[in-house]
């Protein structure tokens, strides 16, 4: 709850309501204060802080129960985990990815050399176009990452024949979707591995962090040590490695957070029906939808406004929101294909993507999360309702 975060006035009728505070996109969910002190007091009188340290693998061991994985292995971020995680599965080459995603996945393969070859989206789902995937291998490729934007499972099944028909090893960024499932099966399951961001501006964060979960226990015992400097007991270094270990205190926060696990989802939930009820009816504005008969974490709200029926482009409504102090976002704007380095080594990517280009200029993210209040939610689509029929000048 945010005290600060209160406006002026929500009335239809009345002035345009304004937010006094700003209200942000991916404000940190908050457990228990007193959990995660008491936490912190104990680990602080064993003064094991980092290495493997108890909370580490109780919250590991949580995990593997939750994702029904047979590995979790936490990890200081999702950044490094995805490095670590190509460099034991030993891709190389050229490795397919969507663009439309955050820069860290495409990054995580450059820094190794390994050049990320961008395959256009599918817009419906905005996930990497399966149909589009063959075409862009080459002899040189050696895997494919898929992302499961917003929570929303990516073509987990035609991936995964593709990437058996062709050999290619594939993993799966889900930075997005702790939580959610895939045909009743939660993501983390899936590919060779999947990889979990818990960033202060995930709904589950554990300060900063991440996972990596798999079924594969030669790979995990490969990360692990990889993790670790490629160390295998005191002295003996077996790999080139390097220092991706999560420490107590973020694991701290993540056994603390996971105790809350239920409440967050439930309110992005309210949240997020809240904010589709007062948008319904908008023209222009659509909100993406989840898969009911799925898990989801609701930890997004999307929107994608079409300029010609909203009569405002989706720059102007960011522009105006911000305006009246709702800091709403252009999330993955403008691709990570028309970012360095990959603007310069692919100047024509962008005639190649014509899905992700027109997409990225769609799409928009809304405040949620537990620092947002119901009558927040209220008065910012009164906001977008008053900006789309003009009454406030956009
Ligand atoms: C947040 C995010 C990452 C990076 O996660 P960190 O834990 O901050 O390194 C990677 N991929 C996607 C899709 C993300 O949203």
């Amino acid at each position: 709850m945010n005290p600060n975060a209160s406006f002026d006035n929500m009335t239809e009728s009345s002035a345009p309501p304004s937010f006094k505070e700003k209200l942000h996109v991916g404000r940190p969910n908050v457990g228990n204060r007193e959990a995660l002190l008491a936490r912190i007091n104990d680990m602080l009188d064993r003064r094991w802080l980092t290495n493997n340290g108890p909370f580490v693998q109780e919250l590991e061991q949580k995990m593997s129960e939750f994702l029904g994985v047979r590995n979790c292995i936490a990890m200081c971020n999702a950044t490094i985990a995805l490095e670590i995680t190509t460099r034991a599965l030993g891709m190389s080459g050229e490795v397919i990815v969507p663009p439309f995603t955050f820069v860290a996945t495409a990054h995580a393969l450059q820094w190794q050399e390994i050049t990320p070859v961008f395959c256009d989206i599918d817009p419906t789902t905005h996930h990497i176009d399966p149909k589009k995937i063959e075409s862009m291998i080459t002899p040189r490729t050696t895997g494919i990452v898929g992302v499961h934007l917003w929570g929303r499972p990516c073509a987990v099944n035609t991936l995964t024949e593709i990437a058996a028909k062709h050999k290619l090893k594939l993993i799966f960024d889900a930075a997005h979707a702790f939580g959610c499932s895939h045909g009743g099966r939660m993501i983390g399951g899936f590919g060779d591995a999947e990889v979990f961001s818990f960033h202060a501006t995930k709904f589950f964060n554990t300060f900063e962090g991440g996972l990596v979960a798999t079924d594969n226990d030669e790979l995990a015992q490969k990360i692990r040590l990889m993790k670790n400097f490629g160390f295998e007991g005191y002295d003996n270094v077996i790999y080139i490695g390097t220092n991706g270990k999560m420490t107590e205190i973020c694991a701290a926060m993540g056994l603390t957070n996971l105790e809350s696990l239920d409440e967050f989802i439930q309110t992005n939930h309210t949240n997020y029906y809240r904010y589709r009820q007062g948008l319904s009816g908008l023209p222009g504005v659509s909100v993406i939808e989840y898969n009911e008969a799925e898990r989801n974490n609701y930890q997004y709200v999307v929107l994608e406004i079409d300029e010609k029926m909203a009569g405002v482009s989706r720059d102007r409504l960011v522009e105006a929101l911000h305006a009246k102090n709702v800091i709403a976002r252009r999330y993955f704007y403008p691709g990570c294909h028309r970012m360095e380095p990959y603007r310069s080594y692919f100047p024509h990517s962008r005639l190649l993507l014509p899905k992700t280009e027109r997409l990225a200029r769609r799409v928009m993210l809304l405040p949620t999360g537990t620092a947002v209040e119901l009558e927040h939610i209220d008065a910012i689509c009164v906001l977008i309702k008053r900006i789309i029929n003009g009454s406030i000048l956009s």
